[in-house]
């Protein structure tokens, strides 16, 4: 497989696949920009060969063409700023006309496109409301023949293909995965990004130190199956905790009280744990929660047993003797994955559980540990307290790390790796 590090991009144009769909507010000012940042060492070193860009994203979920409120004309001006050279745009990512601006690029000189996802040939799914499925499946085909033409229009722009849009891997489009196909192996590889996702996620699934363990928290275990039931075969130790620890409790028999708890998934929950002990997976419990007597961050609250939660109060967080056993199996870990908080971290007076886990991850790591923080609020988790950098990984992608937990092939990984 071609490295980016490896590869020379003197005279060539880069058909360069980043995610810069950043927030923006009313005024379509950027409030954060941490994805733009994320691709520059990518985008720096193809110009510091001597290559040229043509940079492409979608932004937002666009229902037209054009569609004004998802412009990327927005970003150009801060694009610019932080590449250090002047960003042309090409106001439609077809047409004659940006064809000649990408042929008239120059060594050295960069090109964004306008939204991909105006088309529908990026996505390939069809527009609009269909009254029944066999329309939707006639449009869906429309629209599946006519991306052949858009994707080979994309990839005619540009002599080689890198893909540093880790957070839209798990999807088939045009420029995350079919253009692939128009080049040559030694001609596509992934963005350094990308390739640091990649190896992340396969150190821990593939390249495991042992103990392994995986710590799963957030709301609910209905969101988390695939990726519970696909550790149950991989981890040593599975901690379960967040809001899915009263549906464990009360399918064990236990009191939850006005904890949340999806009772429509308490046989679910009892599978899960007998599937584990099949496995020989120590699955991890929570045995205390510190309760609420209403969903606030000023609410009254006492620590009690787990499975012995009043009527009238909820378990926001877990308690001090399940912190202490989560951070023992923790500390003893050797390959870590986080997912979810072990509680309403949003509120200053639930995050001491949370931070707990944070804390035994990074002393886990410096012992030597490798682990990985990854998918929606373990993210914010690490953020909030300041400990992202002393864990070994934090990834960008949300939906692409989950599918990729789940054990599932990304496209956008394949179409490059080939396999
Ligand atoms: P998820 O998106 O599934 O990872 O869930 C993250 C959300 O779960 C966060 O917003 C947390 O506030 C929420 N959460 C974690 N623990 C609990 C709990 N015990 N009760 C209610 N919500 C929780």
């Amino acid at each position: 497989m071609q490295s980016i590090d490896q590869f020379n991009f003197s005279g060539k144009k880069a058909f360069v696949r980043v995610d810069f769909n950043v927030p923006v507010d009313e005024n379509f000012a950027i409030t954060d920009d941490t994805r733009i940042r994320a691709a520059m060492p990518t985008l720096k070193k193809i110009l510091a060969d001597g290559g040229s860009l043509i940079l492409a994203s979608h932004m937002g979920r666009p229902k037209k063409n054009p569609d004004p409120k998802y412009s990327l004309r927005v970003i150009v001006d801060h694009v610019s700023k932080l590449l250090g050279v002047p960003v042309q745009f090409a106001p439609d990512c077809m047409g004659d006309a940006t064809a000649a601006m990408a042929a008239a690029l120059k060594p050295g000189e960069a090109l964004l496109l306008e939204n991909l996802r105006f088309y529908a040939e990026e996505e390939g799914k069809p527009r609009g409301e269909f009254a029944t499925e066999e329309e939707k499946a006639a449009a869906k085909k429309v629209v599946k023949e006519s991306q052949k033409e858009f994707t080979a229009k994309l990839a005619a722009y540009a002599d080689c293909y890198v893909n540093d849009a880790f957070g839209t891997a798990h999807r088939a489009h045009a420029s995350t995965a079919l253009i692939a196909k128009h080049f040559d192996a030694e001609n596509k590889m992934f963005g350094y990004l990308m390739e640091k996702e990649v190896l992340a996620v396969e150190k821990i699934m593939t390249d495991t130190a042992r103990p392994f363990t995986a710590i799963m928290g957030g709301s609910k275990v209905s969101s988390k199956i695939e990726i519970i039931e696909n550790l149950l075969t991989k981890v040593d130790n599975l901690i379960i905790a967040g809001g899915m620890t009263y549906t464990f409790t009360k399918a064990l028999g236990g009191e939850v009280g006005n904890s949340i708890c999806e009772t429509d998934k308490l046989d679910l929950a009892l599978e899960l744990l007998e599937k584990g002990k099949k496995n020989g997976v120590n699955i991890v419990l929570a045995v205390d929660a510190k309760i609420a007597d209403a969903f606030s961050n000023d609410a009254n609250t006492k620590f009690v047993k787990v499975g012995s939660i009043p009527e009238g109060w909820e378990g926001l967080d877990i308690g001090p003797e399940t912190e202490k056993n989560f951070a023992e199996v923790i500390k003893n870990s050797k390959t870590i994955l986080w997912n979810g908080p072990t509680g309403v971290f949003e509120f200053d007076n639930f995050t001491s559980g949370s931070r707990a886990v944070g804390n035994a991850i990074v002393e886990a790591t410096k012992n030597g540990a490798f682990s990985l923080v990854g998918g929606g609020d373990s993210v914010a988790c690490v953020n909030k307290f300041g400990i992202a950098d002393q864990v070994s990984y934090v990834s960008t992608g949300g939906g692409a790390l989950l599918e990729a937990i789940e054990g599932r092939v990304l496209p956008g990984i394949e179409a490059i790796r080939g396999y």
